[in-house]
């Protein structure tokens, strides 16, 4: 289809890792050039831009100069500031999602407290500011009937936490005082442990006539606060599916957001949804959609982004596992051995980020095995395999 929105048919991304990265064969198939914004030229999206702006995140400047050579700016990553931006947005630059629908979203507590505002179901949460704030601590500890009163907690610091970077289990008093010794005077969120059976997320988008495509449903399955595995579609009654959708649409229509959006969410043993988090963005657990869907999350980023039409979410498979291949050890090996012994298994589609430096739990690349009808409860043993391949 032809884009009848963008004069130059260039997106400019801020972020140049492996979301923007997985942007390319779409953007190529809808005739769009991406123009990148990003601190290093070893990121993973270098390789793949028409364009690339060296520099921080966070350097508004250079997000002018970023403007200058697209039509819309779009976002892979939120470590962005702001209210630099802002200002650049009164000059006319447009940016999709557009900064208000992201400005409740940026800081953990700002939004837990949005997601409060609009009535969506979540873990009792507060905030405290860092180390000093002792005596407000002690006060929720000890009221009769808090729901901060039992470990375990959760601390959360507010901003630029990612991949469990950032996030705390607590299980005891000495944890607890480490810990915030340890983040200082960085405000953060406290949030109550939720005992989930499972934990769920789906991919959302919205497009700029106020259309929503909802993706399956699907689990995830974190280990030490890391994603290791998603299962897709989530084994779930048709009921949980229809309110994590439900959840999905007000979400979106309320920010009145133009874009991809991944929801985090945990499903408790009562069968109770909860959000956990909000990203702007596209996210891990939708790598599957790039093999496992009519439309991956990337295409339907770049869809919206550029006012057209949204793309079918539906699988064009029975279902899918999504496996992180994650660093265990610091290294500029590639791997080369494994990657083809992995896209050796029936049904595996193996994506290489192509990061030069290998860290433990640095996320270099993903692989998806799609599931026929009869192999769906296999998916843990296929994990398992591919895992037992990967780290050996
Ligand atoms: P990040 O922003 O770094 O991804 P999250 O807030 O998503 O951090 O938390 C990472 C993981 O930590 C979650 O997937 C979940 O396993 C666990 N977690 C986070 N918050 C809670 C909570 N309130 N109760 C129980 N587990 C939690």
């Amino acid at each position: 289809m032809e884009i009848q929105t963008l004069k130059n048919k260039r997106i400019g991304i801020i972020g140049g890792g492996q979301l923007a990265w997985m942007m390319a064969g779409a953007a190529q198939s809808l005739g769009i050039e991406l123009v990148i914004q990003t601190p290093h030229p070893t990121d993973p999206a270098v390789a793949i831009a028409s364009k690339t702006i060296l520099a921080a995140i966070n350097d508004a400047l250079a997000t002018a100069k970023l403007a200058n050579c697209c039509d819309v700016i779009t976002f892979e990553n939120e470590f962005i500031d702001l209210k630099a931006l802002m200002s650049i947005a009164k000059q006319g630059v447009c940016f999709r999602p557009r900064l208000e629908a992201l400005a409740p979203l940026l800081d953990k507590y700002e939004q837990r407290c949005y997601l409060h505002a609009i009535d969506l179901p979540q873990p009792e949460f507060t905030t405290l500011e860092g180390e000093a704030d002792h005596e407000t601590l002690v006060n929720l500890r000890t009221q009769a009937n808090s729901p901060f009163s039992k470990f375990p907690l959760v601390l959360k610091v507010r901003r630029h936490g990612y991949d469990g970077q950032g996030t705390f289990i607590i299980k005891n008093n000495i944890s607890l005082k480490k810990t915030r010794q340890q983040l200082g005077s960085t405000p953060v969120i406290l949030e109550e442990f939720v005992p989930f059976e499972r934990e769920l997320a789906v991919i959302a988008a919205r497009s700029i006539t106020g259309e929503v495509a909802v993706y399956p449903v699907v689990e995830t399955q974190q280990e030490e606060q890391v994603c290791r595995r998603v299962l897709v579609p989530a084994e779930i009654s048709p009921e949980i599916v229809a309110e994590v959708e439900a959840i999905a649409c007000t979400l979106l229509n309320s920010l009145q957001v133009v874009g991809v959006f991944g929801i985090e969410l945990f499903l408790t043993k009562s069968g109770k949804v909860l959000v956990n988090e909000v990203s702007p963005r596209t996210h891990n657990s939708g790598h599957y959609s790039l093999d496992a869907c009519e439309t991956s999350q990337f295409e339907m980023q770049l869809r919206s982004v550029a006012g057209l039409p949204l793309g079918n979410p539906a699988l064009n498979c029975s279902g899918a596992v999504m496996v992180n291949l994650l660093g265990y050890e610091y290294s500029q090996h590639d791997y080369h051995q494994k990657r083809q012994k992995l896209s050796s298994l029936p049904g595996a589609f193996v994506h290489w980020y192509g990061k030069v430096q290998s860290r433990p739990g640095r996320k270099l690349g993903h692989i998806t095995v799609l599931l026929e009808s009869q192999q769906i409860n296999q998916a843990q043993v296929i994990a398992k395999e591919i895992e037992s391949i990967w780290y050996e």
